[in-house]
């Protein structure tokens, strides 16, 4: 009955989560405002102080609207339960995909890949309820993998050196509309505590790979994609379904002229899969016969999980505090336009 709802609230959703101060320097320098409300779906941001000829000082507002705001006090569990119903979905054989955007230091890899994330709280809920369908008898399979994208390159974040790996393809496959890497490593997920070792792999080998870890870390995108097929005993009734759960580059605008060479080529590449994500979600909310899936890797890779009858949840991720009230601002400008699609 649920999914019955969500379906008619339509596929794509776009929430806020802003993070709480961090530490006392942090403390007393937000720049926002929110209703009473625990759960609300606005967003206040409060500009500068401007002083009028008559001396009189003043702040402009900006209100934003989503489907849901998490507030700094906000814990990781309170944003699982706004996507539990996302990962069932993916149980149920619906494609998936669940970004966390923002600028780096906002939050997003807090909400996805961090110990308690939605990584895996999503799969301690898919193991789950994968043993209790048992009974009803489904049986399923769970496979992982970890890849991330990276200055328009795909590589495999399970696989320690990546000058020995091999290249990852992209494989479409039309009439089932499902996505397959070639050479990627892939883990079956027998047990629900594979996934954090999968996790700390992936860190290991970034930190193996690029000698600033978490630099690059911000300026990739780590897409963990887990395949669901089930298969009923009894009636024979089959379903296949992929949550991709996506930790999105750093949002920053990085200027051009401070960027050179590789850092340049870098810095352009996000920019450019980042708007190309969201002219992706916008044309596919718009009912647009032309979808820009090929204008970047990462759509590319995720064409069959974006569209059609899969599911979007956008997280847009923002700081609480005043320095960052211009970055905020066009974080919160993009999530709307995803969200008024
Ligand atoms: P990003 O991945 O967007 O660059 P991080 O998730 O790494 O940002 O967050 C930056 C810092 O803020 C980290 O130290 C993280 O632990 C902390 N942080 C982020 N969100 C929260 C939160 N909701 N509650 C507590 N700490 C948070
Ligand atoms: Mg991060």
């Amino acid at each position: 009955l649920f999914n019955k709802y969500q379906e008619l609230k339509g596929n794509i959703r776009v929430m806020c989560r802003v993070r709480p101060p961090l530490g006392a320097l942090e403390e007393d320098r937000a720049g926002m405002s929110f209703p009473d409300e625990k759960t609300s779906a606005e967003i206040v941001l409060a500009g500068p102080e401007e002083r009028s000829s008559l001396g009189v000082v003043s702040r402009k507002n900006y209100p934003f609207e989503f489907d849901r705001v998490f507030m700094p006090a906000s814990q990781n569990e309170e944003v699982f339960g706004e996507i539990s119903q996302l990962v069932q979905s993916a149980l149920d054989g619906y494609n998936v995909c669940i970004f966390c955007y923002g600028q780096t230091g906002s939050g997003k890899t807090h909400t996805m890949s961090s110990d308690d994330g939605m990584i895996p709280r999503a799969t301690h809920m898919i193991y789950d309820t994968i043993t209790k369908l048992k009974e009803k008898s489904w049986e399923y399979t769970m496979e992982g993998c970890f890849v991330e994208v990276y200055n328009e390159e795909l590589n495999d974040l399970l696989v320690p050196n990546e000058r020995n790996a091999k290249k990852l393809e992209i494989r479409h496959d039309e009439a089932r509309k499902q996505t397959t890497i070639i050479n990627c490593k892939t883990v079956k997920l027998s047990s629900p505590d594979v996934v954090e070792t999968m996790l700390s792999e992936a860190q290991k080998n970034r930190s193996v790979a690029a000698t600033k870890a978490n630099e690059r870390s911000s300026r990739s995108h780590s897409i963990f994609i887990l395949k669901l097929v089930g298969k009923n005993l009894a009636t024979g009734e089959q379903c296949e379904g992929t949550l991709n759960l996506v930790d999105l580059a750093g949002s920053e605008r990085l200027k051009h002229s401070q960027a050179e060479g590789d850092r340049m080529k870098e810095t352009q590449n996000i920019n450019k899969s980042l708007s190309c994500l969201g002219d992706v979600i916008e044309a596919l909310g718009r009912g647009s016969g032309h979808i820009p899936y090929r204008n970047s890797k990462l759509t590319h890779l995720l064409q069959y999980s974006l569209g059609g009858n899969s599911k979007t949840l956008m997280f847009v991720m923002v700081s609480p505090l005043e320095v960052h009230l211009k970055e905020t601002l066009t974080s919160l400008r993009f999530a709307t336009k995803v969200h008024n699609t």
